[in-house]
């Protein structure tokens, strides 16, 4: 273990009947760095981080934070803040009382719990006499996290933190995570929003049907992956004519346009391909996002047929498409 590993996953396993959702799995987190959890739907995150808290128990593997082994109520969770399961407030309670009952109740250890702090990181000092069932989904959201935060753990892992939130609220929770980390605060998180993980994490570590595929910093992580997107007066038959294309890896609906994932082709091979086909080209984007990254590392969806190479295209819309709104929402595997 590096002296400065403050999570030591290693060999984790975890079977659920017939369904392996964690294989073999392992990767560390350094003391004051962000690092995100990515994976698709039933990629085994939410799995990975239960097993962290001691909440179940692997069948193989080993898991050390802060230096102890994580077993069933291990003392070192103290120091551990998280939210992984719901955290189940009492809706007549005020935010700041329910936090106070959290806290009473055992929280997660001795000593003060920093309630105003908390709540201020968690930007809900103003409302926070208010009863829960008053709070929006976000604010909910928020008390919560303010929840993790409280005792100012060393660790804190959080199970999709951005869920549910809007742009202004996700933008506030990038920022309060960063400072955080800035202040030495080391934290683990899952995330769908690839957008919002290339903003906040100092490296990611990549699951697909349980097992690592990739881990190290966003630009690591990134430098291989390729994509274009690209938006043509007439859509359709630029998704065809690119079919023909060698070079090209796939091309999937990303509405108004299409992203091309590029193996040997240029982006100027695509254009000329699309002129010479007759088709205007109104907009070529370049992408090496964590998003283009992510696509390459991870299974394909269903609805893709083969492409020049044998390689897949996808036939139905592009999910993952580009944040060309530029909101900062960041795109939803
Ligand atoms: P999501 O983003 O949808 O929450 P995830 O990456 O967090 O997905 P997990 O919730 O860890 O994925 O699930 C991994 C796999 O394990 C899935 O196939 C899921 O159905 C299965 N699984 C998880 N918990 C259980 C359980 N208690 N019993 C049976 N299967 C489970």
């Amino acid at each position: 273990m590096s002296a400065d590993a403050v999570v030591e996953v290693s060999g984790l396993r975890k079977r659920f009947g017939a369904v392996v959702a964690v294989d073999s799995l392992s990767f560390s987190v350094e003391r004051g760095t962000v690092v995100g959890l990515l994976g698709a739907n039933g990629a085994g995150k939410t799995t990975t981080l239960r097993m962290l808290l001691g909440l179940i128990r692997p069948n193989a593997g080993t898991i050390v934070v802060l230096g102890e082994p994580i077993v069933f109520g291990a003392k070192v969770l103290a120091r551990v803040g998280s939210f992984v399961e719901g955290p189940g407030f009492i809706p007549h309670v005020s935010g700041r009382h329910n936090l106070e009952l959290y806290w009473r109740a055992g929280g997660r250890r001795a000593g003060p719990a920093h309630i105003d702090e908390a709540l201020a990181t968690a930007g809900l000092d103003s409302v926070a006499g208010r009863a829960v069932k008053t709070y929006s989904h976000g604010m909910k959201q928020r008390l919560a996290f303010a929840q993790a935060l409280l005792g100012k753990p060393e660790l804190l892992v959080l199970d999709e933190p951005a869920n549910g939130l809007d742009p202004k609220q996700i933008v506030f929770m990038r920022e309060a995570l960063t400072g955080l980390a800035r202040k030495g605060t080391t934290i683990l998180l899952s995330s769908h929003l690839l957008w919002e993980v290339e903003q906040t994490c100092d490296k990611v570590v990549v699951v697909d049907q349980g097992r690592l595929v990739k881990s190290g910093t966003v630009a690591e992580v990134t430098k291989s992956a390729s994509s274009a997107y690209i938006e043509a007066d007439d859509i359709d038959r630029a998704f065809e004519a690119l079919r023909h294309v060698m070079g090209i890896i796939s091309v999937s609906h990303a509405p108004p346009g299409i992203v091309v994932k590029l193996g040997t082709a240029r982006r100027c091979d695509i254009v000329q391909a699309l002129v010479a086909h007759g088709i205007s080209v109104e907009t070529v984007m370049a992408r090496h996002s964590l998003e283009s990254a992510f696509l390459e590392m991870v299974a394909p969806p269903e609805d893709e047929v083969a492409g020049p190479g044998g390689e897949p295209f996808t036939s139905g819309a592009d999910h993952s498409a580009a944040d060309h709104s530029g909101n900062g929402n960041g795109v939803l595997l």
